[in-house]
């Protein structure tokens, strides 16, 4: 493998683009300041693909942490009292701006997580459809009457904004990821700290926070301390400030993170990662099956909780699609995100590469064949297909959130998803077969949050609940189930006559 980077293409000055605040990034965002990085530690922000060191961001302390939730806790209440219409604009106008720095987004997409133009497009859109109905969500914050058993009395079911939310989020989708709860939590009345993967600071939270700062937000209402999770994360985590603990990020880190929050009565809104297959049935359109199964193994590097980790196929498809899927793995352009026509770009960072390296290797050694792929150079993996492979080996086991694609072969459509659903996980799939009804029943029997027949795992609507269940997490997320989330409910009942009272 040999990965040409253009001598051409320089580092770009990321604090210098029309989106960066005036200091640059080097500052965290508190009480609507950009307050600048002073004595604390330095995040090198690196661009993947080059390993150049972009800029830095100081690393946000206890202290800090502390200081932002004493300003969401302050900020909150007046916010909730603006009208909703006045929420709904501030969120709206984030998604034109957006629109407006579209070309700033995708260079940070591109340089700060290893994201091709085809992955900008899809992240922009999507976080712009995330804010849009999130923003909407601000005229939603409905409650209901109920009749009650006592005579003279009223029931008023009211919905209140859960108050101060807590957000933390991963690298892989950082502004679209960050996006689809900020958004919903400010326009329905709540405060906000967020604290974005140190991966991606820029693109999962300060230039958010630029953004929510140029549509008009009032100080403190929005919140962002970049930092270390394992410096500050139980510290965030186990807050007493918070009411909601929005995580999304690795079933391992979610655990601790649910449990510290629930520590401190606060609701954890968990949402984890996943196992997730592609079952091609007996009579799947095997081209439709393989163009679906590239996609969603390879998009953004396989680095999806919703990407697809094993292809579960039929047996006698088997050798045609492995055959196939190679080819298309093969003739995938691997490149500088920056590159017109790159579509695999670099993985985020060396532990990543090496881990999803381990699991080729060790699956390998356990008998795997490698049919497509199988070097890395620098952070970038060539898109991988094995054959030979079983549910056990590590590939298949493990969530490798890379360019790999494990074929593992079936007989029946019950053993396909039985070994679907050896897993903990259990967040989205798919089923490809040319009897619907047939694939409904595969969908019916798998375990996750999300199935999507005649198409692969890779899905997210803004209007339609996103989850999983088991470790890949707890709760829903997009609009009214987001609304539920970062909403709590409360009666208050009036008795209009005087009661009996039994004494
Ligand atoms: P990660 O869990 O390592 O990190 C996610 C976030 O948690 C980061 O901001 C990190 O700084 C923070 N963190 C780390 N340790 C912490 C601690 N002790 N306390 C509090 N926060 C801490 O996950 P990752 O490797 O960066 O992201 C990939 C994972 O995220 C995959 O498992 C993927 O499936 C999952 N994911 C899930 C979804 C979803 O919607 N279900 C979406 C994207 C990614």
């Amino acid at each position: 493998m040999s990965i040409e980077i253009d001598p051409s293409y320089e580092e770009p000055d990321v604090d210098g683009l029309d989106i960066a605040p005036d200091n640059g990034w080097d500052a965290l965002y508190a009480d609507g300041e950009w307050v600048s990085a002073g004595d604390r530690d330095a995040i090198e922000v690196e661009n993947p693909a080059t390993r150049a060191t972009l800029t830095t961001v100081p690393s946000a302390t206890e202290d800090d942490v502390d200081e932002a939730y004493a300003v969401a806790a302050d900020a909150q209440e007046e916010w909730a009292e603006r009208p909703p219409q006045e929420r709904a604009a501030v969120v709206t106008r984030v998604g034109d701006l957006i629109d407006e720095y579209a070309g700033d987004l995708a260079t940070l997409f591109a340089v700060e997580c290893g994201g091709v133009g085809l992955k900008a497009g899809f992240e922009t859109e999507l976080a712009q459809n995330t804010i849009e109905v999130g923003g909407s969500l601000a005229m939603r914050r409905t409650g209901n009457i109920k009749e009650s058993v006592t005579p003279g009395k009223e029931n008023m079911v009211v919905r209140e904004p859960a108050g101060v939310v807590g957000v933390i989020t991963p690298w892989n989708f950082p502004l679209y990821l960050t996006s689809r709860v900020v958004a919903p939590a400010i326009a329905l009345g709540n405060s906000v700290v967020l604290k974005p993967d140190e991966n991606t600071p820029i693109t999962g939270g300060l230039a958010l926070a630029a953004l929510f700062e140029e549509a008009g937000l009032p100080p403190g209402v929005l919140n962002v301390v970049p930092g270390y999770g394992h410096e500050i994360g139980d510290h965030f985590s186990g807050h007493p400030v918070p009411s909601v603990m929005s995580f999304t990020g690795s079933s391992e880190v979610g655990r601790r993170v649910g449990q510290r929050a629930v520590g401190q009565f606060t609701d954890p809104a968990l949402e984890l990662g996943g196992n997730n297959a592609h079952i091609v049935l007996s009579d799947a359109d095997l081209e439709r099956a393989v163009d679906a199964g590239a996609f969603g193994s390879f998009t953004h590097q396989g680095q999806e909780c919703i990407s697809i980790n094993r292809h579960l196929v039929h047996e006698s498809l088997y050798d045609d699609y492995v055959a196939a899927l190679a080819d298309r793995a093969e003739g995938l352009p691997i490149g500088d995100p920056r590159e017109e026509g790159a579509l695999v770009g670099p993985v985020i960072n060396e532990s990543q590469r090496d881990k999803i390296v381990r699991f080729v290797e060790e699956s390998v050694e356990r008998g795997a064949t490698v049919e497509a792929g199988g070097d890395h150079e620098g952070l970038f993996i060539e898109p991988t297909v094995l054959s030979g492979m079983t549910n056990d080996m590590p590939a298949a086991c493990n969530e490798h959130f890379g360019p790999v694609a494990p074929v593992i072969p079936f007989e029946s459509d019950e053993e396909a998803v039985r070994i679907a659903n050896d897993t903990e996980y259990g967040l989205s799939g798919s089923v490809q077969s040319t009897d619907v009804a047939r694939a409904r029943d595969v969908a019916d029997g798998m375990e996750t949050g999300m199935v999507h027949i005649n198409d692969q795992s890779l899905n997210d609507e803004p209007h339609v609940a996103f989850g999983g269940v088991g470790a890949s997490g707890i709760g829903r997320y997009n609009d009214e189930q987001i609304l539920d989330t970062l909403t709590t409910l409360k009666l208050i009942s009036i008795q209009r006559e005087p009661r009996e009272y039994p004494y």
